[in-house]
């Protein structure tokens, strides 16, 4: 290892809004040299890097081609290997499907140090901004993260008895092209049609864009509303208590379904 290796921090960009970045990130990002970037990562974000830093886009949305992992790491092994204090800015936490685990296991079987800076990740961003909880006492005992989506592309068929559970507050990620079959799965599992559901796009940025249903409409609202940017769903009793006129469905729509 030469003397002069340089080091990776693995840094959590958060939703979108530079205001929702920890002081830490905002050091990291600061004083980066280079800095890897994911699509999610907002330009009010990047411009908080020094001019001279060296920025590379890693990742682009859905579906388009982005760099491959393997591609990525040997770049961030490359650059640290000359001395440079790099920056890996992903949106929201790192360790929230971002990857953490490999880059991290990668980096540091090649002696380059590591640090992980969280971040806020889209749930909380999207809880917060719409004035509900994740959980709560006596109605939300549990949290679940995950995603609908194997690595092949595949939509995850097993597993949602935890999820279909009543107190349950689910957070759906990469789940947007998926939510019908989603939703679908939960109700097979036991999962009332009528549990709230909020499908919040951009969570965190002043542009966010929200859209009430409950679990059994939750598809066919995700379509309506077309979104273009990231989505991410919660599915829970929670969502009854978010601070938008139309947050859940009508107490006779709920009775009917
Ligand atoms: N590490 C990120 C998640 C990366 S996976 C985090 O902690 O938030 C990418 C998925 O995250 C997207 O498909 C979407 O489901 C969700 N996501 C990320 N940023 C988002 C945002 N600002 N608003 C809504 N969903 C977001």
């Amino acid at each position: 290892m030469p003397a002069d290796i340089g080091s990776v921090q693995l840094v959590g960009a958060g939703p979108g809004a530079a205001d929702l970045l920890t002081v830490r990130a905002l050091r990291a990002i600061e004083s980066a040299e280079a800095l890897l970037y994911d699509a999610l990562v907002c330009r009010e974000v990047l411009d908080l890097a020094p001019e001279r830093c060296l920025r590379i886009q890693t990742g682009k949305r859905a579906g388009k081609a982005s760099m491959k992992q393997q591609v990525i790491n040997r770049l961030m092994l490359r650059l640290a290997r000359r001395g440079m204090r790099v920056v890996r800015l992903k949106g929201g936490d790192p360790s929230v499907f971002g990857r953490v685990g490999e880059e991290k296991a990668f980096l540091s079987a090649h002696g380059v140090p590591v640090e992980i800076v969280p971040g806020i990740t889209a749930a909380s961003a999207a809880a917060a901004q719409f004035g509900f909880p994740l959980t709560h006492r006596g109605e939300a005992r549990r949290l679940l993260l995950s995603t609908a989506r194997l690595a092949a592309g595949a939509v995850l068929e097993e597993g949602w008895a935890a999820a279909a559970d009543p107190q349950t507050t689910l957070a759906l990620y990469m789940g947007r092209d998926q939510v019908a079959e989603v939703a679908g799965q939960l109700i097979a599992h036991g999962r009332s049609p009528a549990t709230p559901a909020l499908a919040v796009e951009k969570a965190g940025c002043r542009d966010a864009r929200s859209t009430a249903s409950t679990l059994g409409g939750l598809a066919a609202a995700v379509r309506a509303a077309g979104p273009t940017g990231p989505v991410v769903v919660i599915i829970g009793e929670v969502v009854a208590q978010a601070d938008i006129a139309s947050a859940h469905a009508s107490p006779l729509e709920r009775a009917q379904a």
